[in-house]
């Protein structure tokens, strides 16, 4: 029996998870993909959001502050990759600076620290690249960029070594509430049987399945309806045309496209917003593409078109209810935390605090867990070094001498630390999500044959079962000699 059974290892169930492990007791989450952070956490903007924006009182206003407050002490134990380097909201007219004005003061409703209105000067002064055409700007100071798969990662890897049960590829089917526990039924991918698991609490973390998932108890009072966004990223001697994350001021047409340096130092714009016909459906589209491309030109006109090295998609689990969902259910124990749409991967960490007072709330007891240990134990990243930080490394382990993917400079050592950490990976986007392997300007072009080598050397996955993205996306179907036969 466990005390809590989170459903979704996103950002925000790997969050929960860790935010509960500081406390004794019995933690399962469960994840129906084979990897943590693979669903909406590992597309998205990657902005830690000043909190300005949020309608004052709302569950996002309230979250969404506190969240991005949590993030430096979060980055010092965990490492996940986050820089504090500001944002600006432009404003192009006269009615644009009257509307940053307002979204000014709606940020100090919301207590937000460092928002400045700045003039253009300050614009031609530190952001060169800017349209020169822009009057005015919202500086935040505490916006920041961050690597948000790292992120889910890093909190998860957390979760685990305090004594969290991490299950990947584990589908939840079914709950039944019981007289005084849970029955969730789970199902493990690609196997017929089914397992059960039983909690005194369920907390549903599922993202854009949350609706489905509270419908398995019968709870219907709201929808999750996906809304895809489109992006485009640069190779990195494009990232420096700006200094920080670019935002437009919203239009009843348009919530507007960013320009934003990656916390890795990539270009990112997008995203644009149209509604999804599925829920997992993340192709990109020329026309969405094209919009993103001219959206962001109004910003900063002059980034390099041959630059871009891939586009992808994310969808956001809008909710029918407007805002973010963080409760108790009419079921008693069971938490929906739903509707996380943006800013969630900000909201993250303070909604899983809210969660613990939530489970206090509900009844549990909270003992304080006095082993609970909030670091972890970060990369070493060679790209980073000195070049004699790298000798003395390459002294004793040897595989960080060995460079695997020549674009983002990532050594054998990197992927090796990252098969033997305590979630089990066997996906080539797994490796790249945590070393970087196969995210530069090549696209895992030349360095997919030795990933998948030093897989299988170090693990005991055969060549012929190592995937891109898990399930269904095998890269070896046989032996071609054979084929030919
Ligand atoms: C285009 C876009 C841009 C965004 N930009 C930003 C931004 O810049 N800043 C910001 O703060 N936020 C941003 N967000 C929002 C942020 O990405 C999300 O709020 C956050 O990632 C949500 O995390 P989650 O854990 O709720 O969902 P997810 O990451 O989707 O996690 C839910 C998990 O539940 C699993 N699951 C589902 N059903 C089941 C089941 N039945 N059994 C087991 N597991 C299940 C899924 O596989 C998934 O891994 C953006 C979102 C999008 C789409």
């Amino acid at each position: 029996m466990y005390d809590v059974c989170i459903i979704g290892a996103g950002v925000v169930g790997a969050a929960i998870a860790r935010e509960l492990a500081k406390f004794k007791l019995k933690i399962c989450l469960l994840e129906k993909s084979e990897d943590v952070a693979n669903g909406t956490t590992k597309a998205n903007s990657g902005i830690v959001h000043g909190g300005y924006a949020d309608k004052p009182g709302s569950v996002k206003a309230k979250f969404s502050g506190a969240g991005n407050r949590m993030f430096p002490k979060l980055e010092a134990e965990l490492h996940f990759g986050f820089r504090q380097i500001g944002s600006l909201l432009l404003a192009f007219s006269d009615a644009e600076v009257q509307e940053i004005h307002k979204i000014y003061a709606n940020g100090q409703k919301n207590n937000i620290s460092g928002l400045e209105i700045v003039d253009s000067a300050f614009l031609r002064k530190n952001e060169p690249n800017l349209n020169l055409e822009a009057k005015a700007a919202l500086l935040c100071k505490v916006a920041g960029v961050t690597s948000p798969y790292e992120f889910g990662i890093a909190l998860a890897e957390n979760a685990i070594l305090n004594g969290v049960e991490l299950k990947l590829s584990c589908e939840v089917i079914a709950i039944k509430k019981e007289l005084d526990h849970f029955l969730v039924t789970t199902k493990l991918n690609d196997l017929p049987n089914h397992d059960h698991i039983k909690a005194q609490r369920v907390i549903n973390a599922a993202g854009l399945f949350s609706d489905d998932v509270a419908r398995m108890l019968g709870i219907k009072n709201f929808t999750i309806n996906p809304k895809q966004g489109q992006y485009l990223l640069f190779d990195k001697d494009q990232g420096g045309l700006v200094n920080r994350v670019i935002f437009q001021v919203p239009t009843p047409n348009s919530k507007g496209v960013l320009v934003t340096p990656t916390y890795h130092g990539n270009l990112l714009v997008g995203p644009d917003a149209t509604s999804a016909p599925e829920k997992e459906y993340l192709d990109t589209a020329d026309q969405n593409l094209k919009f993103v491309t001219e959206m962001a030109k109004k910003s900063v006109p002059n980034f390099e078109m041959r630059k871009v090295i891939t586009s992808f998609a994310g969808n956001r689990a809008t909710p029918s209810t407007g805002d973010f969902i963080v409760e108790e259910s009419e079921v008693k124990g069971f938490i929906n935390v739903a509707g996380i749409e943006s800013p969630g991967l900000t909201a993250a960490p303070a909604i899983a605090v809210a969660v613990c007072e939530i489970m206090r709330e509900s009844g549990m007891t909270l003992l304080p867990n006095e082993k609970f240990n909030p670091e972890r134990k970060p990369y070493k990243t060679i790209a980073n070094m000195s070049a004699e930080e790298l000798e003395e490394l390459i002294k004793k382990e040897p595989a960080y001498g060995r460079v695997v993917c020549r674009c983002e400079t990532v050594s054998e050592g990197e992927i090796l630390d990252a098969l033997q950490r305590s979630i089990p990976i066997n996906s080539l986007d797994a490796i790249k999500r945590r070393t970087r392997a196969g995210m530069g300007r090549c696209q895992s072009g030349f360095c997919t044959p030795k990933i998948m080598e030093i897989i299988c050397n170090a693990t005991s996955v055969s060549m012929d079962k190592i995937t891109k993205k898990g399930s269904g996306s095998k890269l070896l179907m046989g032996r071609s000699k054979k084929a030919l036969q």
